[in-house]
């Protein structure tokens, strides 16, 4: 989660005096970037995922489950075994394994991006078993790395940790429940913990509603919480009243940023198709948040939700009680609507499907920011993205980065960006490297398999190749994401909620694959469908691999492209998002069938993708 600089790492009322220093040498490094790779063209699909783990000790004598707190040791000799092999067969593909904010969590990513090719496709699980295999033979025989997204019992009173600690140590989170060492020892991850619960003025405070039978005890007063003990002057806060009745009350960054989740980053031809590729992520990430929700058990209770995303908001939430809107500003810039890990509040596509009016809801911005980047030339979607994103203070300031190089340097930029944790996120290239134009897909859970964790990843990548092939148009206004945003959590969201979705996601002048012949006037070139769609075309023209640079839709001249926006979604269930609807909708898997028709796919291929794609179905319709 982001990046680890080493140094003396400066507490909050220090580093709030450079906060102003980092984001105008963030800008000033981020127009460095644009100004030379904004025409950056014809980068190849390179994608990959990260899976997050917790290790989990097996304590068969006391017959408990306890987090591991041995992330270093065993972050240091997963390095050595890599670096071992790695010597003795040169692959360039072993896996990478990276520190997370528990001291239980493990991160793996394929050890190289992997390509457009078809069979990368199919090495996705292959690769995930293996990097699961590596981590399990070189941990204890009673330790195991497993993938759930919350684990059910942390900060449970009694033994939760081996070792274990006592959470009357909590000195960066102050919190009840969890002790200092839940937390990465790196000094970047105590310091996030300590500066924004003094950022904000109190401990964060996360209040899941309890999930409520015949047999809870109503109204339901949390007998785990030490109502009467105060450590830290913020203590008094559970009691008067920033823990709630009938809720499990969690107040520790640990909580949230102890999840895990499967994250997806995509690589794109050029700055423009990333901003497309962006904006259509957005309307599938609730979506897609719902379908992977799997974690209905926090702090030994069962929530009335089954998704860590509040959670994790709320665990990161540093803005004052003036940016809350609890108090009339004085100290604070802005009323923030929203916590540093949420949901995007703004599309920043310039494509003319992108209508002004689905911004519909308050983004704040730095309004000096925002001229200084429109003076630089760059256009208003993408200025007001960035300046939004640079309302936010930096949290950790190592006092040995403060000067930077800023045509070398990205690091005060990233500061800023890599803390605000979104559902997605645009991704300029970083300094110094090979690395083109990127976009993160951050919303979902991760979920217990491989097996399923490589289905998700399978299903996105062909879901981002289908929006870019047909140019499908997602757009419906942010209002309506963040309310599918606030259904996807709700338990047993993928059954029984509905979620506003787009009526027809093909844009205007392009005929659904449905109405055969296809045609798409758009296309650049190599994969026209027309001559891949196995009805009128020549197979051979199919092409074997992932396509990236696919060009601009162009607008239709007619002026009338453009009716009422209320009218163009309405509310579908998943089965209808991912199945179909009738004659409407083909179904999200729909359209990544049809774009599987448009390339050359071998048997034994498509057996194996139809496998994963089964999932999916299989999960949107209940079965
Ligand atoms: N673990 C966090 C989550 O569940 C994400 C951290 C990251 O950005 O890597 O969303
Ligand atoms: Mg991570």
């Amino acid at each position: 989660m982001g990046l680890l600089s080493l140094g003396t790492p400066l507490a909050w009322n220090d580093a709030k005096k450079h906060a102003d220093h980092v984001r105008e040498h963030g800008i000033t490094q981020f127009l460095h970037i644009w100004d030379r790779l904004k025409e950056r063209h014809g980068d190849e699909l390179l994608w990959g995922d990260e899976v997050e783990y917790m290790v989990v000790t097996f304590d068969n004598q006391e017959r408990n489950a306890k987090l591991s707190l041995r992330q270093s040791e065993i972050l240091a000799k997963l390095q050595k075994i890599v670096d071992d092999i790695a010597c003795d067969c040169d692959n360039q593909s072993l896996p990478t394994y990276h520190p997370e904010y528990g001291r239980f969590m493990l991160e793996s990513t394929p050890g190289a991006p992997y390509t457009g090719s078809l069979s990368d496709l199919l090495c996705v699980e292959p690769n995930m078993r293996t990097r699961r295999h590596i981590a399990r033979k070189h941990l204890k025989p009673n330790e195991l790395p497993i993938t759930l997204t919350s684990f059910p019992r942390l900060g449970v009173p009694g033994v939760f940790t081996e070792p274990h600690f006592d959470p009357s140590d909590a000195t960066s989170s102050h919190s009840l429940f969890l002790p200092e060492e839940i937390t990465n020892p790196h000094a970047r991850f105590p310091t996030l913990t300590a500066n924004i619960r003094r950022r904000k003025g109190s401990k964060v405070a996360i209040n899941l509603p309890l999930f409520i039978d015949r047999n809870t005890p109503r109204p339901f007063v949390d007998p785990t919480i030490p109502w009467q003990r105060n450590i830290y002057p913020e203590d008094p806060e559970a009691k008067n009243g920033a823990a709630l009745i009938d809720h499990v009350y969690m107040d520790a960054m640990g909580f949230g940023m102890g999840c895990s989740c499967l994250q997806l980053t995509f690589q794109a031809c050029n700055v423009t198709e990333a901003r497309r590729l962006y904006d259509a992520f957005v309307p599938l990430a609730p979506v897609l948040l719902a379908l992977t929700a799997a974690s209905p058990l926090w702090r030994g209770y069962v929530a009335d939700v089954d998704s860590r995303w509040d959670v994790v908001a709320a665990s990161v939430d540093d803005r004052t009680e003036e940016e809350r809107g609890l108090k009339p500003l004085r100290e604070s810039r802005f009323r923030i609507p929203k916590s540093r890990y949420d949901s995007v509040s703004l599309y920043i596509s310039d494509n003319w499907m992108n209508r002004p009016e689905y911004n519909d809801i308050d983004a704040p911005y730095d309004a000096a920011i925002f001229e200084r980047l429109k003076e630089h030339g760059i256009d208003t979607p993408l200025a007001r993205h960035l300046a939004h994103l640079f309302i936010r203070d930096p949290l950790v300031i190592f006092s040995e980065l403060i000067d930077q190089d800023d045509t070398t340097s990205t690091d005060h930029f990233e500061n800023i960006q890599s803390t605000n944790w979104q559902t997605v996120r645009f991704k300029p290239p970083p300094a110094g490297s090979e690395i083109g134009w990127r976009v993160e897909f951050r919303p979902m859970e991760v979920q217990p398999t491989d097996f399923e964790n490589a289905a998700f990843a399978v299903f996105i990548v062909l879901v981002s190749r289908a929006i870019l092939h047909y140019s499908l148009n997602f757009y419906i206004p942010i209002s309506k994401v963040d309310e599918n945003m606030r259904r996807a959590q709700r338990r047993n969201a993928a059954r029984e909620e509905k979620f506003y979705f787009r009526k027809d996601v093909f844009p205007a002048g392009v005929p659904s694959p449905l109405s055969t012949p296809l045609s798409s006037p758009h296309s650049s070139g190599a994969s026209s469908p027309i001559e891949s769609n196995g009805v009128n075309g020549n197979i051979h023209h199919k092409p074997r691999k992932l396509q990236n640079c696919f060009g601009e839709v162009p607008k239709p001249e007619t002026s009338d492209v453009f009716g009422p926006i209320e009218d163009e979604y309405e509310e579908f269930t998943l089965d209808e998002i991912f199945n179909g609807k009738g004659d409407q909708f083909l179904g999200l898997l729909g359209l990544v069938r049809a774009y599987l028709d448009t390339l050359e796919v071998e048997a034994s291929e498509l057996l194996r993708i139809r496998e994963y794609l089964d999932l999916i179905e299989q999960r949107s319709n209940g079965k």
